[in-house]
């Protein structure tokens, strides 16, 4: 697999620091990005720039007005549209050397498919029911996952990588979803989503170029982000599948 002219200087300060054959092997990449909203608004560009071969969106949702405070792939025009459809248009635009498919629909069951096909899937929906799906089907269609998740001043971003160390339901597993604090009841400042969601685009390129053997979990806390390595729980509901 070679690259244009035109791609090469795209890339070209990325390649000086991680070689050809790691952008090699970004290209080879397929991804499937899970929401396109606070998270995936910043995620999709950055995985879209760094040079990731195909990218596939899923949303349903449609673009509301207090999205465009801090999810700014969005124009005030495109209130209304799908979040997907519109984010894989700005996508293609930026970047027209990559492959970018659209799901205008939310993530069920039926698509352990797509994980199939896939070799990272990323996910910053804001449902914690979809998180969880997301960590079962990574879990068994031996995909890694980065799964990103915020509210108000507090974030975490999460690698999922086989059944050795913690998954998401090890950790987040019997969390009640109407207890954690959220953008719309709690606020959330226009900077703090980027942050959460550049952590993650970061974990993903390295994932897809130079694997980590074990999953992760980055806590970020107001100003503060730690990193800690998690054991995986013996009663983890996963273990049952
Ligand atoms: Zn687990």
């Amino acid at each position: 697999m070679n690259f244009s002219k035109d791609e090469l200087e795209r890339y070209s300060r990325q390649i000086l620091l991680h070689g050809a054959e790691a952008q090699r092997q970004l290209k080879r990449s397929r991804v499937l990005v899970i929401g396109a909203g606070g998270i995936g608004s910043t995620l999709l560009p950055l995985l879209a720039a760094s040079g990731v071969g195909a990218i596939e969106i899923f949303d349903g949702d449609q673009i509301e007005q207090t999205n465009l405070g801090r999810q700014l792939i969005f124009r005030e025009r495109q209130v209304g549209e799908n979040k997907a459809m519109v984010a894989a248009a700005t996508l293609r635009d930026l970047n027209p050397h990559i492959e970018v498919i659209a799901h205008p629909r939310h993530l069920s069951h039926d698509d352990a498919d797509r994980f199939r096909a896939a070799n990272l899937v990323c996910e910053g929906s804001d449902s914690v029911a979809t998180k969880l799906m997301v960590n079962t089907l990574a879990l068994a269609e031996g995909r890694p996952a980065v799964i990103a998740a915020l509210g108000n001043t507090q974030g975490h971003v999460m690698l999922v990588n086989g059944h050795t160390s913690a998954c998401y339901a090890c950790v987040f597993g019997n969390v009640d979803e109407s207890d954690l604090p959220t953008c719309a009841s709690d606020g959330v400042l226009t900077t703090f989503p980027a942050v959460v969601a550049a952590t993650a685009a970061q974990i993903t390129v390295g994932q897809l170029i130079g694997p980590r053997p074990d999953g992760q979990l980055w806590l970020f806390e107001k100003n503060n982000c730690r990193s800690i390595s998690l054991k995986k729980r013996l009663e983890c509901p996963i273990n049952a599948i």
